[in-house]
């Protein structure tokens, strides 16, 4: 790729400032198929003073215009769907049947809201004597992870230059590829210079460098728990604001009048999504212990009917996961499961029958998964699902906010003022009830340690904005 050793800083491709660089891995054949140039602090600076310069003039910008400029990201965007899905597939693994169309449909739907929150949106409003003005944060430094790439940036991106801010982003250093597709779509939008810059890095120099950043007013995270907490630590001497989007260890609960059948093919493919590698998947399965058996039956049936292989084809629908740690550690969780007495009832340690080469994991399932045991309590982010029973709804509920996290939870039931009250009841961001189709509206995030603030949908639209108050001007 072209600008791959070069970054995208005040409206052009420049060479870095060091010299370093860092080899990607096709997770499928674990061969490198690319190089990147990896960033420094000074790189940073040089981005983040870009970002500063061009604010002056883009937060002032017209609804008008910035809608204008949305609505030519999207032009841009869809000249480019296959190269785009073809590249997130091999950077990441992502079966090509899913980076071909619900990411690029996830995208374009994100598009399309930010454009019409932008439509509507009242920038001021008036409160007693006081005129209460919403106007864009300033600079925003943004840091994504591997899981989701391109589909994470955007939910950043679109918000900021819709607001009126300015940025400066690090993707994932092993997803950078996507990042530069991104950086070369917005510059053929005509996004002026400076008001997006792409510097590529790993956390602890280039990250760590945007937390720090005196002049950056805000972060908005999306990665792990621990490295959150890093970036919020980071951050705080410079009182920046800082979104964070964080992992989860979400339960996904059947009611005893679901439609088993659906309802657990359903559950195994939210959990194997990504190639279990989603932050909201529903990982543990909770169901009334009278039918823990029939639901361990039907998951079996449906984890063993997935196609592992490579991710280009149509037919594979579980790819490989991110790379050789990745896969050491979920297999790590897998002998933890057999250890602590889980049930092992689908898959299990090694590679699937076949394959050699590349980081593929067997879909794995658990049964009989009990609280105290890891595989219940840690995010494994792999294909492998824990089924654990419950007694009453009362039972289900404490079971499922039994967790550090509160990213997400799934709740599956045809009796309504049951699935109602249950969701209530849930101490996560996000309820999924009856595996709904994705909507752009809703607001994304985490209680307790999945992370605070909130993205998409006109709650995460509003984390880029100020609020001034000026008071006996009504
Ligand atoms: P990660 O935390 O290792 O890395 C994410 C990003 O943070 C990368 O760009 C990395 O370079 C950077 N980073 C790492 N340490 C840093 C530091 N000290 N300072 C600044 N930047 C730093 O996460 P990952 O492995 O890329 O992604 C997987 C994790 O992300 C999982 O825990 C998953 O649940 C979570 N996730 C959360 C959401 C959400 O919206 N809540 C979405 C997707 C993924």
């Amino acid at each position: 790729m072209e600008n791959a050793h070069r970054f995208y800083i005040d409206g052009k491709w420049v060479e870095p400032a060091g010299g370093t660089t860092s080899d990607l891995i096709d997770p499928a054949t674990e061969k490198v198929y690319a190089t990147v140039a990896m960033g420094s602090a000074e790189d940073i600076d040089r981005a983040v003073k870009a970002a500063r310069e061009a604010f002056a003039t883009y937060s002032r910008t017209t609804v008008e215009e910035r809608i204008g400029l949305l609505q030519k990201i999207e032009k841009a965007f869809v000249k480019r769907e296959r190269e785009i899905s073809e590249t997130v597939t091999q950077e990441v693994g992502m079966p090509i049947s899913v980076s071909s169309g619900f990411l690029l449909d996830w995208c374009k739907l994100h598009i399309a809201e930010t454009i019409e929150i932008l439509r509507r949106y009242e920038f001021s409003e008036n409160l007693g004597t006081t005129t209460v003005y919403k106007e864009p944060i300033g600079v925003v430094g943004m840091i994504t992870p591997w899981n989701f790439p391109i589909g994470q940036i955007f939910t950043k991106i679109l918000p900021a230059l819709a607001t009126g801010c300015t940025m400066v982003l690090k993707p994932s250093q092993l997803t950078p590829l996507d990042g530069i597709i991104v950086a070369e779509i917005l510059h053929e939008a005509g996004v002026p210079a400076g008001v997006f810059n792409l510097v590529n890095g790993d956390g602890r120099v280039v990250g760590e460098a945007i937390s720090q950043h005196p002049d950056i007013d805000m972060v908005s995270f999306t990665g792990s728990t621990r490295a959150g907490i890093q970036i919020a630590k980071s951050a705080a001497d410079t009182i920046k604001r800082v979104v964070n989007e964080l992992g989860g260890k979400s339960a996904n609960i059947l009611l005893d009048d679901a439609d088993f059948e659906t309802a657990v093919e359903n559950a195994v493919g939210n959990c194997f999504f990504l190639n279990g590698q989603a932050c909201d998947a529903g990982t543990r399965l909770l169901v009334p212990r009278n039918r823990i058996e029939e639901a361990t039956n039907i998951a079996v049936r449906v984890a063993n009917g997935y196609v592992s292989g490579p991710p280009s084809d149509p037919s594979t629908t579980l790819g490989p996961v991110m790379n050789e740690n990745q896969f050491k550690n979920v297999q790590k969780y897998i002998q933890s499961g057999i250890d602590e007495g889980a049930h092992l009832v689908a898959g299990g340690v090694g590679k699937p029958d076949g394959i050699d080469a590349g980081y593929f994991v067997k879909p794995t399932i658990f049964s009989d998964v009990t609280p105290e045991m890891t595989i219940y309590r840690e995010e494994i982010f792999g294909p492998v699902l824990s089924i654990s029973a419950y007694e009453d709804l009362a039972d289900a509920a404490r079971m499922a906010n039994d967790t550090v996290y509160g990213l997400a939870a799934h709740v599956t039931g045809k009796d309504m003022d049951k699935v109602r009250q249950l969701s209530r009841e849930l101490r996560a961001g996000s309820v999924y009830v009856n595996s709904p189709d994705f909507d752009p509206k809703a607001p994304f995030g985490g209680y307790r340690q999945s992370g605070n603030g909130r993205e998409c949908g006109e709650h995460g639209f509003t984390e880029f904005l100020e609020i001034k108050a000026v008071v006996g001007h009504g």
